[in-house]
Parts: structure tokens; C-alpha cells; sequence
């Protein structure tokens, strides 16, 4: 499957958001960001003081006595958000409730699950969101929260893509300059990983032009791996975070979905962490980064004592 985004994307998105922020389709927070440097890494909090406002996970509307069907936003997407199809699997859509511009989603056209893992059609879409550069001085980050402890809240399977800073760089970039051991596989490298960092994580980097093949190798790779942790810590479901650039393909198992009221997603695992407040802000500090990311994430000792034996 080859997929692409049409070439006028970084208009569309740009006039499509201001129309839906005009209109109120879309409500964007405001935010205040700060640094919290820890070694050679650099979490980066951004303080939404809106954040406590926002819809959370839709199990939260559970009744069980009486089960409704729950809403599902991406079924019908809004046409103040819908910005174009991308092949006949996917839509791409504006973020409903944003906080950073220009953040979408490329959520599957009919019904699939949050808590099945990407497929190779799905790592071709991520691959072709990447293509389109919407600002030359950020890089685009495509990022999927998959399972019931991931930090997801729609149960509809959607990949979503932000606009980062180059600098500081994130886990992943800082993981990857400490080397890559080869190896005699299909790939030619072992997924490495951040020897500081407690928590089980895992980056490969990406050729130049990967295949749908290429990038279903890597991520199996990085899958298989995140299993055997799950398993070894006896983790009943699956929950991981999975985020790519053009550089490398991150995933990191997942034990709990928040720690201390602050909720963790994909982009908290690789350094780029939300807070309500300055005092929780303050609260990140002072428990530290690392130790509140191990908390909802997975001691990887265990991992690295083992042969990978899947
Ligand atoms: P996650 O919470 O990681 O599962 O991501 C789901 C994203 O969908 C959140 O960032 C929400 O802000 C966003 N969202 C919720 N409702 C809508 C909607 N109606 N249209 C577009 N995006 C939405």
C-alpha cells in the first residue's frame, strides 16, 4: 500500500484549525512550558491550566448496571475538523481539543480497536502523516497509546501527530547516540535503549525510505520485546506506547495509566510531559521524572537479566 498526504496538507491544516478555533469547533488551551534536566535528558512540562476540563477516558461514563453505548467521536468525525481522507482506510481530523496547533489524528475510517497493535497499513499512514513538513524548524511526532493502561481515552483505533521542537532532543534521540549493537537478523541491529533510564523501553532507528516491510520489521521487533516484559512482570492486558519519527520507532510497556493525578501518554515516555498546574509541575520536579515514568511504566532489570526468549 502506497499512501500520501495530498501536497497543499500544510495549508489545508493550517486554515482548517484557525477556522475551526474561530468557528469553536476546536478549543485550544493555552499552555506555559518549562525544562526538567535529568542527566543527559530533558523532560520538557507543559502547564495546561485547562487540562482538568477536558473529557477523560470514556470509561468514566461506565454505568454497570445499565451498559450504554459509548460515543465514539471518530465514527462520523466533524466536518469542522475533517481534513482529508488518506487512502479509503483512514480520515485525518483536527484534535477537537488541542494543545498544541495544528495536532490531528489519522483515525481508521470503520470501527477498529485502540487495543490491537498497528499493522503494517497503519505504520504506511504514520510514515506517509511524517512526510508532510508543516514547519521547518519542528519535526513531526506520530504517536499511538495502545491499550486499557496506555493513557488512551477513545476506544477508536487513532495514530496522532504533533509539531515538536528539534532541540532538546527526546529519549529516543539520546538513547540511540549511546549506539546500536548489531546483529545477524533480518534488521542488522538490536533495539537499544537508554542505559540510564529504569524503566523498559525500546528504539530502533529507521533507514532513509523504509518499506511497509521495513517498518512492520522494526516494530515487530520492538512489540516482541514489550511482550516478553509484560509477561515476565505478569501484566494481566496489553498496554503500550508506540511513537515514530523519521529517525527512529520507540514502543514502552505499560503498567498504570497515571501516577499522582498526572496521566501519562506516549509523548510523557519520551520526555514531553503534561501538567494541570505549576504545582503539579512542582510535583514532577520534586518526585523526579524518571521514578514517576517507571511508576506507570515497567522496571525493566528483570528484562535485561533475561535472553529474549520469544
Ligand atoms: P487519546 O486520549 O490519546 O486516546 O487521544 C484521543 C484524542 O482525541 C484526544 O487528544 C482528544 O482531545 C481527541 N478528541 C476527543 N474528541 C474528539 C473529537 N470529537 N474530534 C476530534 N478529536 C477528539
Amino acid at each position: 500500500m502506497s499512501l500520501a498526504l495530498p501536497d497543499s496538507f500544510p495549508e489545508l491544516i493550517r486554515s482548517t484549525f484557525n477556522s475551526a478555533k474561530e468557528s469553536g469547533a476546536l478549543l485550544f488551551s493555552e499552555s506555559t512550558d518549562k525544562d526538567i534536566v535529568v542527566q543527559d535528558l530533558t523532560f520538557n512540562v507543559r502547564i495546561v491550566p485547562a487540562l482538568g476540563q477536558k473529557p477523560v477516558n470514556n470509561k468514566d461514563n461506565d454505568d454497570v448496571e445499565k451498559p450504554k453505548k459509548k460515543f465514539d467521536p471518530f465514527e462520523t468525525p466533524e466536518p469542522a475538523l475533517f481534513l482529508c481522507s488518506l487512502g479509503e482506510k483512514y480520515s485525518i481530523i483536527l484534535n477537537k481539543f488541542s494543545i498544541l496547533p495544528y495536532h490531528y489524528l489519522c483515525v481508521t475510517t470503520k470501527f477498529e480497536s485502540q487495543n490491537a497493535p498497528l499493522s503494517e497499513d497503519d505504520l504506511i499512514a504514520a510514515w506517509a502523516c511524517l512526510q508532510a513538513d508543516l514547519d521547518p524548524n519542528m519535526r513531526q511526532l506520530a504517536f499511538y497509546n495502545c491499550g486499557e493502561r496506555s493513557g488512551a481515552s477513545q476506544a477508536h483505533k487513532h495514530l496522532q501527530f504533533i509539531s515538536v521542537s528539534k532541540q532538546p532532543k527526546l529519549l529516543p534521540d539520546v538513547a540511540l547516540s549511546y549506539g546500536v549493537p548489531e546483529s545477524k537478523d533480518a534488521i542488522g541491529q538490536f533495539p537499544t535503549y537508554h542505559p540510564a533510564v529504569p524503566f523498559a523501553h525500546f528504539v530502533l532507528p529507521l533507514p532513509p525510505n523504509p518499506t511497509g516491510n521495513d517498518l512492520v520489521m522494526r516494530f515487530s521487533s520492538l512489540l516482541a520485546r514489550t511482550l516478553n516484559v509484560l509477561r515476565r512482570h505478569e501484566q494481566r492486558d496489553i498496554s503500550f506506547n508506540f511513537a515514530m519519527t523519521k529517525e527512529w520507532i520507540f514502543v514502552a510497556p505499560r503498567s498504570q495509566e497515571s501516577a499522582d493525578d498526572i496521566s501519562i501518554n506516549a509523548t510523557g515516555m519520551i520526555g514531553l510531559m503534561l501538567a494541570k498546574s505549576d504545582e503539579q509541575m512542582e510535583q514532577i520536579k520534586t518526585r523526579g521524572p524518571l521514578e514517576l515514568l517507571l511508576s506507570v511504566g515497567v522496571d525493566r532489570v528483570i528484562e535485561d537479566e533475561a535472553h529474549h526468549d520469544y
